[in-house]
């Protein structure tokens, strides 16, 4: 298949090339997949993106007069495609499912306790010879209430570590599912998991109903003090109103690996560049905020899995064979 491949690093260059035992024709662009860089798509059979092209309907049915029959992306998340317009215009949306569920829980446990023991004020204090611990108490994770938003495979991943330091796990999700119960963990509503958890991390997909489900009528739910993570999609969490709860010390600690209008900024060295986002500038104000640039499934065995299982979803795809890991909503 000819694969124009969009949103391109060295690193995803180097492990789809390495992953390419079918032979197919890769191009490799650097820039995103946006109206202006359609025309590179002529005489291709797929485009493949990532989670800051944002395939919505004008880019799709430019796809289609291009002749391009599938969109392969590289990643589990699927919001930044519309799917409608792309069943309209018979085109295919193919995603990796499960590439490694641990890298992101993992990812998501390093913020957790970066921010519980201020390791990322200890490391810059050190450097500078300043050897006080004033500010950096931390408290035991052993007995804490963790709230799961989401208990996909993320979120399962996750629960499984947190239930290793001997938290107390409280979920929720409308499709519950028997591992997290197995693990001790109790399903409630919404409104309990906000105010019984000491931690709130999100697991769930982005979605209109999930569209800023952290909001300033969530957080004033949580108690005083709650850390909260998100490790899954930006638009998870009204920016605005978190950076009031931090204000007002509602929120005591936030990791994010995940911003809602991250599209601009993140998988770019923009060191020499002036910020734009005033509100991103304002979270790094924060010394009690953590932000990764989306980096938590970056590890080797993702980064394998990612590259296997796009450039197999379009072999089989080619050949008529199944799986072609589909998007959609439905569970
Ligand atoms: P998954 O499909 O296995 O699980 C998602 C879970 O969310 C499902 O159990 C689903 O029932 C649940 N859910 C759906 N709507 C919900 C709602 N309104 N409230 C609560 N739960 C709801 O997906 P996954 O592999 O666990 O991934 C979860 C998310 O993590 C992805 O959608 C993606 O946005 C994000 N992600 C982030 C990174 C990263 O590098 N930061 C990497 C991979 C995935």
């Amino acid at each position: 298949m000819k694969i124009a491949v969009f949103s391109t690093r060295r690193y995803d260059r180097a492990y789809l090339a390495a992953a390419n035992t079918s032979g197919h024709e890769l191009s490799f662009f650097e820039s995103n997949l946006t109206p202006a860089t359609i025309p590179l798509t002529v005489a291709h059979d797929a485009v493949c993106v990532f989670v800051n092209d944002d395939i919505n309907a004008t880019v799709i049915q430019s796809l289609a007069a291009n002749g391009v029959e599938l969109i392969l992306t590289r990643s589990a998340g699927f919001n930044h495609i519309d799917l409608d317009a792309a069943a309209k215009h018979k085109i295919t949306v193919a995603r990796v499912p499960a590439y490694s569920p641990e890298a992101v829980a993992e990812h998501t446990v390093a913020l957790i306790l970066s921010l519980n023991r201020k390791t990322h004020r200890a490391y810059n204090r050190v450097r500078e010879q300043n050897f006080s611990l004033e500010g950096l108490a931390g408290f035991d994770l052993k007995g804490k209430t963790v709230g799961i938003i989401g208990t996909g495979k993320i979120g399962r991943a996750f629960a499984r570590i947190m239930n290793g330091f001997g938290c107390e796990l409280l979920a929720f999700d409308p499709f519950p599912h028997p591992e997290v119960t197995a693990l001790g963990a109790r399903y409630v509503e919404l409104d309990e998991l906000f105010a019984s958890s000491r931690i709130v991390s999100l697991h769930c997909p982005l979605t209109p109903e999930t569209h800023h489900l952290i909001d300033d009528s969530a957080i004033e739910r949580m108690p005083d003090g709650v850390m909260l993570i998100n490790t899954s999609r930006g638009a998870l969490v009204d920016t605005p109103a978190v950076i009031r709860g931090l204000k007002n010390s509602k929120i005591g600690s936030l990791g994010l690996d995940v911003y809602e209008e991250e599209a601009d900024m993140f998988f770019q060295d923009l060191s020499d560049k002036v910020l734009q986002d005033d509100v991103f500038a304002r979270l790094l104000t924060f010394p009690n905020v953590l932000i990764t640039a989306h980096q938590a499934f970056f590890t080797d065995e993702a980064l394998t899995r990612i590259a296997e299982t796009t450039l197999e979803n379009a072999a089989h795809f080619e050949a008529g064979t199944e799986p072609v890991h589909r998007a959609s909503y439905g569970k």
